[in-house]
């Protein structure tokens, strides 16, 4: 199968401050990982383009794009909400992550690629349609998602998340758009303290409870996520892959493991499989514990292209 790795060196210069648990070091420990494991031997490797202006209004509003470029300091940090800042080189890396998931869908849905998986920060699922906050500007999987449909002209795409943190920015830019199907798990309770009512009809909500393991998961996965995938029949999966569900990851309390990557990595390869040819793309989220990190993306990206 035609897989790509999508990444851009910008994702190494944005950064908010020593010790900020959103650090670049999260995709070098990524691509390293690929590297020594052999996984990058079995892809093919491309540098994300930077999104355009009419790509990233597809999924926000255009004053908010132009007020974003407005604020990018020429040096030191613009602050964006408590946990979140601009330093002179995140707009860059924030237009190539974006970049990066409409190159993956052009790859997948145009090219001849099964998939593609985008090693790119800063991450997107939680930017809204005219807000960015936690540690995210441009909502990346949103933007690969409103291409597919509004200028590749597909009818029926699947969102997932299982990043632990609900994707509150893809449910504000999706929410009542039926061409759109987003399932996710997140645990309850924890930020950004929504998502346990579902927005609308097209948003299909797993909240997980705290101190639960990879067993709540997979019952979600099974019970809730699989039959209304299958249902929807979607002509394109994108994936905001989020790693800070593992037990080693101190942002929440939910106690994932590797192993779990890589079978929520399977059952979505599956659906992709039966309902069209494979079409699969995934973009980094969240994911803190490095370590952790580095080998769940390494289970995940495996079963994403039949590795195992
Ligand atoms: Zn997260």
């Amino acid at each position: 199968m035609r897989a790509a790795y999508i990444s851009h060196a910008s994702s190494m210069r944005h950064e908010m401050g020593s010790g900020h648990p959103e650090c670049p070091d999260r995709v070098s420990v990524i691509a390293d990982r690929l590297l020594m494991r052999g996984v990058l031997d079995f892809m093919e490797s491309f540098d994300a383009p930077a999104a355009t202006r009419e790509q990233l209004g597809r999924a926000h509003d255009s004053l908010y794009v132009s007020e974003l470029i407005a604020m990018a300091p020429a040096e030191g940090y613009r602050q964006v909400d408590p946990d979140t800042s601009m330093n002179p080189h995140t707009l860059e890396a924030a237009l190539h992550a974006a970049g990066a998931a409409v190159l993956a869908t052009e790859l997948v849905v145009r090219d001849g690629f099964r998939r593609a998986f985008c090693n790119v920060r800063p991450p997107g699922h939680h930017a809204e349609r005219r807000t960015a906050m936690g540690f995210c500007f441009f909502n990346n999987a949103a933007v690969g998602v409103r291409h597919a449909v509004d200028e590749l002209g597909l009818e029926r795409v699947a969102l997932i998340d299982f990043d632990v943190h609900h994707g509150n920015g893809s449910e504000d830019i999706f929410a009542g758009d039926e061409r759109v199907l987003m399932v996710s798990t997140f645990q309850s309770r924890l930020y950004p303290f929504n998502g346990e009512q579902a927005r609308g009809p097209n948003m299909c909500n797993v909240p997980l409870v705290p101190y639960s393991d990879g067993a709540a998961m997979r019952a979600a996965v099974t019970d809730s996520w699989l039959p209304a995938l299958r249902a929807f029949r979607p002509q394109l999966l994108v994936v905001s892959a989020g790693f800070d569900a593992h037990r080693e990851d101190d942002m929440s309390h939910l106690g994932w493991v590797d192993a779990d990557y890589g079978w929520i990595t399977r059952q979505l390869a599956e659906v992709a499989d039966a309902c069209c040819d494979g079409r699969m793309v995934s973009v980094l989220e969240g994911g803190y514990c490095l370590p952790a990190l580095a080998r769940s993306v390494e289970q995940h990206v495996r079963a994403m292209i039949d590795l195992d």
